[in-house]
């Protein structure tokens, strides 16, 4: 689908000498991850030895992809920066608004008739600035990317945190706020700690029942959901060359649940397999002409434990299925232990409902080894015991596995196919009794198992597994019940037994597709007009944030002392929320209010000091700002972790707040304060905390000289008439300062287009 060749063409013509030149300037061996990482430092870095976990480093990503919920507002600062055309080839997925619920066509003439607002605008920027833009029903982001985008050693960014699956086609995909991707789409470098390396060195063959799922699985229990951060997991290995390229897009796809930057691959034979089958044969073929680029020097995967910070091996052939959860997806328990395990912890076992499908496995091989026991209902007899769901990942898939019968066979035990779209795996699953909020157990070939995740309910246990495990589940309606050795009783009360899944890695007659659901944009989009209505609740054009005046800051109020955990979901929650991501003045109404007051323990519930009455934080902040007073936010520890999600940093800069000062931030959000021209300050002494006062009068002093590694200045003028003064920090460096003084990192952008 328009796949750039040429791009590709410019990557693989200069890797072989940036790949060279890296092994020079460090004297040694290199892994694949950092072979791809040197190839895409952006313009002219020194070539050193990064300090890993340390070091910060600019690149310039070959891709820029995004799904609908966070296109919306990476598009509305685009737009702002007045660039004609995007810099690197982009996409828009429209994949998240799509509530399941009846089934795949009731299901997306709502979505378009709900979103059609949303979809509309999208497809019109998307037109304009040279944008591919996938339609409602075409499929899911990243199983879109894999069947059209990726290619093995690549680089590219997403705005949604599995953009990670790319790497089962070997390249370095990562996930993104907005902002992010608006920077790469204009040009500039994007910014990426220097990673640590955790290497998985596969031995042996999958075999049975055992899945590529059940690696990221097993790698999940080993490592647990923190224990990839800040590192990019590389596969290596004879079980990684005998797997398929889109069972290893699952394990990477997974690596987002075990906090790791990304995961890859090196490039083999799976991957130019997939690549012929999904219309890429040039790429392929591209691809083998520098095919020893594409992977480790031979030294580091002969001595990993040299070259990987941690090294981890797994033996395929003794892997064991496994069932990770409930409520964490690192919680891994093989399927011999599961009857234990289960009475132990008082999980119910009744299996209600069975979901194969989402970005992580729905690949042909998943879906056709899936429906090889779906096909054994009826030959054995067997009557399926839980309700069974399916949601393609993509059209292409969802065409060719309904052209080579799967869908018939799913139907005979009574599947729902749902809209090729996130639906279940993003909550927007309109189940029917979730609300009476019963314990109960469901059973998903996805990746996430949050409490609430699927239904909303708390109290559904929700346990990840291969699709052909969730269909066996299914089948049984129970989760203790082992394939490998359990029996099941058929119609006539015969004891059977299932055949372990079997199933094809790539379509024998190839994939088809009649309508994939892709609209490329114009090819000169200057005169195409984009339309947002000035009374639209779901979409707002964005004005650029006022430049900083130029003065020190005088007479601030305090808007909140934020106590304890304060991540991205209390400054800007989700879910109800969700569906004003593209309306900054709509969204803003959820600022802060899930951060607990310092004050009086409350959330929501801050004092507007102009009035002295209580009430909730955005009201409390947009008296200030139609009174012209701005406002300070404080904070604890690691303030803002969580998502990548810009409207935490840019909902506080449209309501007027001008600091936010805390006892240390989580860096992603940092950075999402500084590109929206904000401040954002640590205390030099963290005791200082408990120095602000709820009537404070605050002042910031040291702009007009604002330099890096220089401290500012804040003065407290308490109630009583005291003063407080002391030292507060910061991180800018000279260009972040700038973003500060211009109001913003757009503003630059778009005065360097406008000279
Ligand atoms: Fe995210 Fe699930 Fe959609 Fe995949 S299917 S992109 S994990 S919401």
């Amino acid at each position: 689908m328009a796949f750039d060749i040429e791009m590709i063409k410019r990557v693989y013509a200069a890797l072989p000498g940036k790949v060279e030149a890296a092994r020079k300037a460090l004297g040694r061996p290199l892994t694949l991850a950092e072979k791809i990482l040197f190839a895409h430092l952006h313009g002219d870095q020194q070539l050193q030895n990064f300090d890993r976990g340390k070091s910060y480093v600019d690149f310039a990503p070959d891709r820029v992809a995004m799904q609908d919920a966070t296109a919306q507002m990476a598009l509305l600062q685009f737009m702002q920066a007045g660039r004609p055309k995007v810099a690197v080839p982009s996409t828009v997925h429209c994949d998240h608004l799509i509530t399941a619920k009846t089934g795949a066509d009731q299901d997306l003439a709502i979505a378009n008739s709900e979103s059609k607002e949303v979809y509309d605008f999208l497809a019109s920027v998307s037109n304009k600035y040279g944008i591919g833009f996938w339609k409602p029903g075409a499929g899911i982001i990243h199983q879109v990317v894999l069947e059209n985008y990726a290619f093995p050693g690549g680089m590219m960014i997403g705005t949604d945190s599995h953009t990670v699956n790319a790497g089962g086609l070997g390249m370095i995909a990562i996930g993104v706020g907005g902002a992010d991707a608006c920077d790469v789409m204009a040009g500039l470098p994007w910014e990426l700690k220097w990673p640590k390396l955790i290497g998985v060195k596969l031995t042996g063959k999958l075999s049975g029942w055992t899945a590529p799922k059940d690696v990221i699985l097993k790698v999940a229990g080993i490592l647990t959901v923190k224990g990839g951060t800040g590192a990019i997991v590389e596969y290596f290995g004879e079980g990684a060359i005998n797997m398929s390229c889109t069972g290893k897009g699952t394990i990477c796809n997974m690596g987002a649940e075990i906090g790791a930057t990304t995961s890859t691959f090196g490039y083999d034979d799976s991957m130019a397999r997939y690549l012929k089958a999904t219309g890429r044969a040039d790429v392929a073929e591209l691809a083998n002409g520098v095919k020893e680029h594409l992977t480790a020097d031979a030294e580091v995967y002969a001595n990993p434990e040299k070259y990987f910070d941690q090294v981890i091996e797994i033996n395929l052939s003794e892997l064991e299925p496994h069932l990770n959860g409930p409520f964490t997806p690192d919680l891994a328990t093989p399927l011999s232990k599961m009857k234990e395990t289960a009475a132990a912890n008082g999980w119910p076992t009744k299996v209600e409902v069975g979901l194969i499908g989402s970005c992580t496995n729905s690949s042909y091989e998943d879906i056709s080894r899936a429906v090889s026991l779906a096909k054994q209902v009826a030959a054995k007899g067997l009557k399926t015991k839980a309700e069974f769901t399916i949601t393609p990942g993509s059209e292409q898939v969802r065409y060719t596995i309904e052209r080579d019968g799967f869908l018939n066979v799913f139907d005979t035990i009574g599947a729902k196919v749902f809209a090729n779209a996130c639906g279940p795996c993003i909550g927007m699953w309109e189940r029917v009794g979730a609300e009476k909020q019963e314990k109960n157990t469901i059973v998903h070939s996805f990746n996430r198992n949050f409490a609430k995740r699927a239904d909303g309910n708390p109290n559904t246990f929700a346990f990840v597994g291969s699709p052909e495990l969730v269909t066996a589940l299914a089948i049984a309606g129970d989760l203790t019940f082992n394939p490998e050795t359990d029996f099941l009783v058929n119609e006539k009360g015969e004891k059977v037994k299932l055949d372990p899944p079997s199933g094809d890695e790539l379509p024998a007659k190839g994939f088809a597709v009649d309508d994939p659901g892709y609209q490329a944009p114009a090819a000169d989009g200057s005169q195409v007009k984009v339309e947002v209505s000035p009374t639209s609740n779901r979409l707002q054009l964005l004005d650029p944030f006022a430049a900083w005046e130029g003065v020190d800051l005088k007479g601030l109020k305090l808007l909140i002392k934020a106590k304890g955990k304060c991540t991205t979901d209390h400054i800007s929650m989700a879910g109800p929320w969700l569906k004003f991501r593209g309306h900054l003045d709509n969204i803003s109404n959820n600022m802060l209010i899930g951060a607990v007051n310092y004050y009086n323990e409350k959330t929501d519930n801050v004092k507007n000091v102009l009035t002295g009455e209580y009430g909730p934080v955005p009201a409390t902040q947009r008296a200030y700002k139609a009174a012209g007073l701005g406002s300070v936010v404080i904070g604890d520890e690691n303030y803002g972790e969580g998502s990548s999600r810009e409207h935490a940093a840019m909902e506080p800069r449209h309501l007027g707040v001008r600091a936010v000062l805390v006892k240390s931030f989580a860096r992603i959000h940092e950075t999402n304060l500084k590109k929206q021209g904000m401040l954002a300050l640590t205390f030099a002494d963290k005791a200082d905390y408990d120095k602000i006062q709820e009537d404070d009068v605050i002042d910031i002093d040291g702009l007009t000289t604002f330099a890096p590694g220089q401290p500012l200045q804040m003065v407290l003028h308490h109630k009583d008439g005291s003063t407080d003064t002391f030292q507060v920090n910061h991180s800018y460096n000279t260009q972040q300062i700038e973003w500060f003084k211009a109001g913003g990192a757009l503003n630059i952008i778009r005065k360097q287009v406008a000279t």
